[in-house]
């Protein structure tokens, strides 16, 4: 399929110097599609290459999904729960049986793990911001790996992220990440939705966020986890205005990663363009707009 970039540069070069990188993965990446349980190769994998990346120098904050998904299998559920109380209950399940296994297996790479749980109000009020923020410094100078999850088991409507496309973004706008890296079921954007239109045009680089880009948004969603495309342009946004470039890509073949930061062109990057008015409460207290046309 050809492709085609809204970008001046092509090289992703540069991407190799990124330091401090904040990596999504999706509810569908690391569960099986059949089941909702988890995918412990995938997950494997996902360890190996997140421990390489940290044994190269790098500091990795990891974003996971997956809770809900892997507490209501746990349970003995058929599907994922709509109810909220039955949705949290599956929540405190998974989150600690996720844990249980990224705290293995990265130990076997000899990387410790911490687990942070934040909702929108950890975020809104400035006090418990900053310590999140001091958290997740000291943890990085520590050498730890955080493992970052929406608190599922207390958020409540009003103030749940709701997705952990944009969760990930703030937190890679709160730590001054490098490189944002959303995984997914979704392997970039596309200028239509590829599944309904065959001529839909994969875009390797999104320079800026139009509303051009917006509406390629719209049309594509996962099966499983909660952000389509336009959570995740939402989350680029942020990320962008915050001064991180951001990546798409596909979870099939987790190595992904390790070939996106040492340059190779893979999924649809989205470039940073700081903005000195960006402050994460804007976003948090307002529907924010960013600052790009
Ligand atoms: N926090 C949710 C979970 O762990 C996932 C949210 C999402 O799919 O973006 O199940």
């Amino acid at each position: 399929m050809e492709s085609f970039n809204t970008g001046v540069s092509a090289s992703r070069d540069y991407l190799k110097d990124k330091k401090r990188i904040v990596v999504k993965v999706g509810s569908s990446s690391i569960t099986h599609a059949q089941t909702g349980r988890m995918n412990l190769e995938k997950i494997e994998k996902l360890v190996r290459v997140l421990s390489n990346l940290a044994n190269l120098g790098k500091e990795v904050i990891l974003v996971s999904s997956g809770a809900i998904s892997v507490g209501s299998k746990a349970l003995g559920m058929d599907r994922k729960p709509s109810e909220k109380a039955q949705k949290q209950a599956c929540a405190a399940v998974g989150q600690a049986n996720l844990m249980m296994v990224y705290q293995k297996l990265f130990a076997e790479y000899q990387h410790t793990v911490a687990q942070i749980l934040l909702t929108k109000y950890t975020m809104i009020e400035s006090e418990s911001r900053h310590n999140a923020e001091n958290t997740f410094n000291e943890l990085m100078r520590m050498g730890v790996i955080p493992i970052v999850n929406e608190n599922d088991t207390v958020a409540t409507d009003e103030i749940e992220f709701g997705d952990n496309d944009t969760l990930s973004a703030i937190v890679a706008a709160l730590v001054k990440a490098d490189l944002l890296i959303l995984l997914s079921d979704i392997e970039g954007l596309y200028t239509d939705d590829p599944h309904k239109n065959s001529n839909a045009q994969f875009i390797d680089t999104v320079e800026y966020i139009t509303d051009e880009i917006i509406a390629m948004g719209k049309g594509a969603t996962s099966a499983v986890g909660t952000g389509g495309m336009n959570t995740k342009i939402s989350a680029a946004r942020i990320a962008n205005d915050s001064g991180t470039d951001m990546v798409i890509a596909s979870s099939e073949d987790l190595s992904v990663v390790s070939r996106i930061i040492s340059g190779e062109k893979i999924g649809t990057l989205f470039k940073a363009h700081l903005n000195e008015n960006f402050h994460l409460i804007d976003y948090l207290s307002n529907n924010y707009n960013g600052s790009q046309k």
